[in-house]
Parts: structure tokens; C-alpha cells; sequence
């Protein structure tokens, strides 16, 4: 495989950019060797400035749910692209994605336009201080919630996958405002509500947890979690940058029936463009300015070229039976996975919710963090390079979940599961 292309450009980046990247878990650290630079992408493949095609299980991370560079969202960027770029006024454009998001998340009565997940959590966390004139916030070891200061406690994502759960640079004094739980232990809940629940602004949690790789919600956990801040007036945060529209068109607030407070979006959302947003219950989204006293603005927020680009993939990923297929393929392809490490002796449990998964190397049902980062990381980075060298790209470190697109069929399904097969008995050795 010739790489000498995405060589040559990972040698200049690194004299002048952070790791030679803008955004940490790009620089394959945690799994070794240099990552590949795009040139183009379609489909379900990436294809690299040498000429390689990659089956792409990321995704750009999570927006690309209905494959890459689809034809109907560049035909929509192209055509509102047109008539400028942004303008500084209300456009209508952030009204039909206001309508959208409240028809396909009913929580979202009210929803206000940001530029990434990470400005989506820093407000919802501020607008939870504001209307509760609470302090404390809590969330979830393995959770990760952008990069703001409040949340980078035992994150997971980047954070975990270079050791750096809490990060230098945050104030001690805001970071003892952030408390954790371990995801998924009722118990520790209960106690830390029952001992400074009155002191809760908000919690703050990925339902289905995609940055320690993917963890789903045990039965009831979600509930117990809702109940215990209604009943100690704190509100419940659904992070749902990574699983809105994805694990079902309403999130997964939809698939398990809760309804949080507030909700923050990301990724699909903007279909590709930077986008995140945030919203909830009416009654407290009016307390944000200009409407309330509580502050959070945007030069570049709602752009609409960012929206029709979101709004064209939400468009397409509203076609009956979207989902229901997308979750039809990741059954095949972690089957063929579990399958083909088996039959290589090799110990794999595959994780899923619709259009996401997790893959671990351990021979347990992984439900926490803690089951979660026992997994052997090691043999996932062997694993991660032997596909790589056969075409399939999967997310560069053993702590982020995998996503499928509407663009992945049988053929690459059944690409990935027999290069897995060869991988997997070369790893064992
Ligand atoms: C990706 C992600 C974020 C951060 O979004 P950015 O757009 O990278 O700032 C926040 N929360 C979750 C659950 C995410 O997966």
C-alpha cells in the first residue's frame, strides 16, 4: 500500500499543527503509525491522497449517516450556496430546521442553532445553571461531552484514549463542580442525589455511551436516571450529538421512551457542516437571550449553508424503513464479526444500537466503563492496522463506537467481515 502522498503531508502538519492535526484522535496515537489524508470520499468509502479506498466504519465521526457526499445534500449546499454564504439576519432556513427537529424530537419545543456539539453541551449546561441558580452539574465516567472545561472530568473520547481523563488547563475550583458517576450502577446514583441532589443544576449523559466504544443503557437505567431528577428538581440532559437520528429517527430518547429536559445534537444534524444545537422544554429555552437573561450567541449560527446541508440529510434519513435497514446491516456485519473471531480463537463481543457499534476484545458482555477499558486496547490496534492493509477503516482507537451508513450494503459488509477474518488470524499469531 503506497502511502507516501499522506507521509509527506503528516511530516509538514507536525512542525506546524498539534500532533500534526485539529482534532486529537486523528493522529491514530493510540493505535500507532500515521494517519491517511482524505481526498475524496463516496458512499461508504474514503479514498486517500494515494489512491486508496478505504470502507469507512467513522463516517466523519458520525454526520455521514446517509454516505458521503450523497448527491441530493451537495445539490442542496450547491444550490443555497449560491445566493451567499451568511448574511447576519434570521434566514428562513433556521425556521424549517426549528419545525424539523421539533417533528422528529418532540422534547424539542424550542431549539436554538450553535456550530458544534461542544458549544450544544457548554450552553444546555449554562442554561441548567441559569433557570435552577444551581451549581453543580453531574455526569458519567466514559462520557464525553465535547471539549468545555466542565466536562473534560473523566471524559471519554480523546480524552480517554490518550489517558487524560481530566485534562491541565481546567480550574480545579469549576472542575469540583462536575461530579461523576459510573454509567450504569443505580446505586450510585440514588446515594449521590440522595446526598447533594438539592446542589444538581442538571445531569448530562450519552444515553447509549459512543465514546468508551459503545455501551448501551441496562434495562430501566435511563428511567431511574429521569426519576431521580425530576423528583430532585435537577435537569436531565440527553447528549445526543452522537445518537440523534441515529439510533432511530427521534434518538434514543425515542427509543426508550424518556423524556429529557433538554437535548443537545451535533454531527447529523449538520449533515457534514459544523453544526450542533441544543433545545428542550419551552418554558426553559425562552430564558435564553434575547427572549431571557441567560447569554449564548453566534456570529455564524444557523448559516445557511450549514442548514440546508443538514436539512437535506434529515430529509433522507426520513424514508420509511431508513433505520430499520441500517439496523438489518450492522446485525450482519457484527455477526460476521463475532463469527470470523471465533472461528480465528480469537475473543470479540460486539455491542449495537441501530446504526452504531462497539467492538471489544474481551470475552465479556461489556456494560461499563470499567468492563469497557479492560478490554485488551493492544490487540484492538493490531486488529485496527490489519484492516486498514485490507481496505477497512475503523476508528483509530479502541474507545469509539463505529457507525454505518445507508451507503454500506452487502458488498462492503461482506468485504469487512472477510478481511476481518484474515485479521483476525493474523493477530492471533
Ligand atoms: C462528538 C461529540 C460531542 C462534541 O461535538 P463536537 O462537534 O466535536 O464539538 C459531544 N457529545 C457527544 C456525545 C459527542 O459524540
Amino acid at each position: 500500500m503506497n502511502t507516501a502522498t499522506s507521509h509527506d503531508l503528516f511530516t509538514r502538519a507536525q512542525a506546524l499543527m498539534p500532533g500534526g492535526v485539529n482534532s486529537p484522535v486523528r493522529a491514530f496515537k493510540s493505535v500507532g503509525g500515521e494517519p491517511f489524508f482524505a481526498k475524496r470520499a463516496e458512499g461508504a468509502y474514503l479514498i486517500d491522497v494515494d489512491g486508496n479506498r478505504y470502507v469507512d466504519y467513522i463516517g466523519s465521526w458520525g454526520p455521514m449517516i446517509a454516505g458521503h457526499a450523497h448527491p441530493k445534500v451537495l445539490a442542496a449546499v450547491a444550490e443555497v450556496m449560491s445566493d451567499g454564504l451568511s448574511f447576519g439576519v434570521p434566514n428562513a432556513l433556521e425556521v424549517t430546521m426549528a419545525e424539523t427537529l421539533r417533528r422528529l424530537v418532540p422534547s424539542m419545543e424550542m431549539s436554538r442553532m450553535v456550530n458544534s456539539g461542544t458549544e450544544a453541551t457548554l450552553s444546555a449546561i449554562r442554561l441548567a445553571r441559569g433557570a435552577t441558580g444551581r451549581s453543580r452539574i453531574v455526569k458519567f465516567e466514559g462520557c464525553y461531552h465535547g471539549h468545555g472545561d466542565s466536562f473534560l472530568v473523566k471524559a471519554g473520547s480523546g480524552a480517554l484514549t490518550f489517558g487524560l481523563p481530566n485534562s491541565p488547563g481546567v480550574p480545579k475550583a469549576l472542575a469540583d463542580l462536575t461530579l461523576t458517576l459510573p454509567y450504569n450502577d443505580f446505586e450510585a446514583a440514588t446515594k449521590l442525589f440522595e446526598d447533594v441532589g438539592s446542589e444538581i443544576a442538571g445531569l448530562i449523559v450519552e444515553p447509549i455511551v459512543g465514546n468508551a466504544n459503545c455501551i448501551l443503557p441496562r434495562d430501566g437505567y435511563l428511567q431511574h436516571l429521569r426519576a431521580l431528577c425530576t423528583k430532585h428538581g435537577a435537569l436531565l440532559i440527553f447528549d445526543e450529538v452522537m445518537t440523534g437520528f441515529r439510533v432511530a429517527l427521534g434518538g434514543a430518547q425515542a427509543r426508550y421512551g424518556i423524556t429529557p429536559d433538554l437535548s443537545t445534537f451535533g454531527k447529523i444534524i449538520g449533515g457534514g457542516m459544523p453544526v450542533g444545537a441544543y433545545g428542550g422544554r419551552a418554558e426553559l429555552m425562552r430564558q435564553i437571550a434575547p427572549s431571557g437573561p441567560i447569554y449564548q450567541a453566534g456570529t455564524l449560527s444557523g448559516n445557511p449553508v450549514a442548514m440546508a446541508a443538514g436539512l437535506a440529510t434529515l430529509e433522507l434519513i426520513q424514508a420509511p424503513g431508513f433505520h430499520d435497514a441500517l439496523e438489518a446491516n450492522t446485525h450482519k456485519l457484527c455477526d460476521g464479526l463475532e463469527r470470523a473471531a471465533r472461528e480465528a480463537g480469537v475473543a470479540v463481543t460486539t455491542t449495537r444500537s441501530c446504526a452504531m457499534f462497539g467492538l471489544y476484545f474481551t470475552d465479556q458482555k461489556v456494560e461499563t466503563y470499567a468492563q469497557a477499558i479492560a478490554s485488551d486496547s493492544a490487540a484492538f490496534g493490531r486488529f485496527f492496522h490489519a484492516m486498514l492493509r485490507r481496505g477497512v477503516y475503523f476508528a483509530p482507537s479502541a474507545f469509539e463506537a463505529g457507525f454505518l451508513s445507508s451507503a454500506h450494503g452487502d458488498a462492503e459488509i461482506g468485504h469487512t467481515i472477510e478481511a476481518a477474518r484474515e485479521a483476525f488470524r493474523e493477530i492471533r499469531g
